[in-house]
């Protein structure tokens, strides 16, 4: 209820309908508030970046819910460490469109004696920006940057050209190349576009990504393109 409107007495089960449609506006707000987050993460204020992105009533404005699962440690956790513990947590943390829901696996102290890298902290708000990115890929219901599918499309290729040509020189396989490569191009192009399209808006904004985080989806070659594209648009302006 907003202020200064009169209190009935009475409270409405359910939102009124107005309420709960999805509107442009709500996308353009929720998009400005992951921008903002997308902010504290470049600046290294991973906490407050986290606990934003733990906000369930800002995930409820555009239908979404929000479940967080917590993972206690009980002893400090090194630098090196970092690693094995994202890998823990990444595969634990996703969105399910179907069910419009975010799960993500937070890691906190069990006592003040133990303290969490700044290192996990960042991986940490990778792994949760991420997961609201790809509700906004959902909301809006197409690539958030400009050159995601296309460089997506050309690291699928290049993937399926390969397996195909195995395939080929496979004595023993029945699939022909131009089976393999279809097969192959289509299970790559759709598990990487959006994977993509998300480090693309990550990187635009500024937020700076982890080797990690790099590590999955071909996103370091994807950015590598995308960076050789902008270096050669650039040079041409400038001529
Ligand atoms: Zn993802």
């Amino acid at each position: 209820m907003k202020e200064g409107e009169p209190k009935l007495g009475i409270e409405k089960e359910e939102q009124p309908e107005k309420e709960k449609e999805l509107t442009p506006e709500k996308i353009k707000d929720f998009q400005f508030y992951i921008d903002q987050v997308g902010h504290l993460i470049e600046v290294g204020e991973y906490d407050q970046a986290i606990d934003a992105l733990s906000n369930k009533s800002k995930l409820e404005t555009v239908g979404w819910k929000f479940e967080e699962n917590s993972l206690g440690f009980t002893k400090n956790i090194t630098k090196a460490d970092v690693r094995q513990f994202c890998e823990y947590i990444g595969p634990r943390s996703w969105c399910d469109g179907l069910l419009k829901r975010i799960e993500v696996v937070r890691p906190y102290p069990v006592n003040k004696d133990i303290k969490i890298p700044q290192e996990l902290k960042h991986e940490v708000s990778l792994l949760y920006i991420e997961e609201w990115l790809h509700v906004l890929q959902g909301l809006k219901g197409e690539p958030l940057t400009e050159m995601a599918d296309k460089i997506a499309q050309k690291i699928a290729k290049k993937i399926a050209k390969k397996v195909a040509k195995e395939v080929q020189e496979d004595p023993k396989s029945k699939w022909t190349y131009s089976q393999a490569y279809s097969q192959q191009y289509s299970r790559e192009y759709h598990g990487k576009k959006d994977e993509i399209d998300v480090t693309f808006y990550m990187y635009q904004l500024g937020i700076p990504l982890t080797d990690r985080f790099l590590d999955y989806y071909n996103r370091r070659e994807a950015l590598e393109i995308l960076e050789k594209l902008e270096h050669e648009k650039h040079k041409k302006h400038k001529k």
